[in-house]
């Protein structure tokens, strides 16, 4: 039995840590995506997302090993292709955005801290997804930035950035979410002096009324998995298509109920770093997080939820219904 300081735990100093940085990198990463511009959107041209992740990792994982220099970060990046010759003008600009917010930064330094998210998951270490959601950021839409410190195989606390999401309290666009495991979970507006609000789930609890979530990409979660389960369920709002775990905001916060990601295939494992974030927050909230077939998500498997299916993250009142309405349709089973 822990004691009760232990069950306790504030973990202040690494949710002051984690929040500023989380916000320094969101500060970052909206400068470069506001100089996308139509033209390069056309160009197809991707090298403003691989300077904002980057960048953000770098800023995040100085700060992480600064002061807490024996945990591991197992974060997306690293920086090996980026001292290739053929990407130097991207180094150049990387570099450039990086000392905007850090003068003092070498370049040397800030390649030192990219490769310090290519840590092992141990007893405690923190996952990093740098730019989560990266084809919202380049279309100027949803995505996230998403940090959490999981200790034991249980996750500690999150700190996810969403910089396109307006807060739901009337205080601009761009929120961060933040959560103690047995503390519960805020939103704070990215607006200095902006404000802080508790979030909770929703009530709703009929089924039928259900408002859900899921990606853009239907190479991420099958659109057409939901849409059998809408019409199985008999709910009528539309899909809410969001890239990236600004979703699992939308659920924490009680906007949506339910945020689907339903296997395209048997074959591919979740990323820890796109969901540890954002199913904390929404834990946290009073809300529901688990596979399609109703298991808890196990983080002690590696860098990959390599036990689990899909992921069902909800306010928790229509969990059970959308379980069995995927039993009943075969989603999410070896069939696939
Ligand atoms: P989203 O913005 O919710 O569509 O999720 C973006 C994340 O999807 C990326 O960070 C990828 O790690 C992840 N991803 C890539 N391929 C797949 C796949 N086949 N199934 C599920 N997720 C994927
Ligand atoms: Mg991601």
């Amino acid at each position: 039995m822990p004691t009760k300081t232990e069950s306790q735990k504030t973990y202040k100093k690494e949710l002051d840590v984690a929040l500023g940085v989380v916000r320094e990198a969101a500060v970052l990463t909206a400068a470069v995506q506001s100089q996308i511009t139509l033209e390069s959107l056309d160009k197809k041209d991707k090298s403003p997302v691989t300077i904002a992740d980057y960048g953000s990792q770098a800023l995040v994982c100085r700060a992480i090993s600064r002061a807490f220099p024996a945990d591991s970060i197992v974060a997306e990046e690293d920086s090996g292709d980026l001292t290739k010759p053929q990407n130097a003008l991207l180094l150049r600009r990387l570099i450039e955005v990086v000392q905007g917010l850090r003068p003092a930064a070498e370049p040397e330094a800030i390649c030192d801290w990219i490769d310090r998210g290519n840590g092992e998951p141990s007893d405690r270490f923190w996952t990093l997804d740098p730019i989560d959601g990266t084809k919202g950021f380049l279309r100027k839409e949803q995505y996230a930035i998403s940090l959490c410190l999981i200790e034991g195989g249980e996750l500690k606390i999150a700190v996810l950035a969403c910089p396109r999401l307006p807060t739901s309290f009337g205080k601009g666009v761009g929120v961060l979410l933040s959560a103690v495991a047995g503390l519960g979970a805020f939103e704070l507006s990215m607006e200095p002096e902006g404000g802080v609000r508790k979030i909770a789930v929703s009530a709703v609890a009929d089924v039928r009324k259900l408002r859900f979530c899921e990606s853009v990409e239907s190479a991420h979660s099958s659109h057409s998995d939901s849409e059998r389960i809408a019409a199985h369920l008999g709910i009528t709002a539309p899909p809410v298509r969001m890239d990236s775990q600004a979703k699992y905001a939308a659920v924490g916060r009680g906007d949506a109920e339910a945020y689907l990601r339903l296997p395209q295939s048997q074959d591919y494992q979740e990323k820890i770093w796109d969901h540890a974030g954002g199913a904390l927050v929404v834990t946290e909230a009073g809300g529901r997080v688990t596979d399609v077939l109703g298991q808890p998500l196990s983080w002690k498997a590696g860098k990959t939820l390599a036990q689990n299916k899909g992921v069902v993250v909800t306010n928790g009142h229509v969990h059970e219904s959308l379980l069995s309405a995927m039993e009943t349709l075969s989603i999410g089973r070896a069939s696939l």
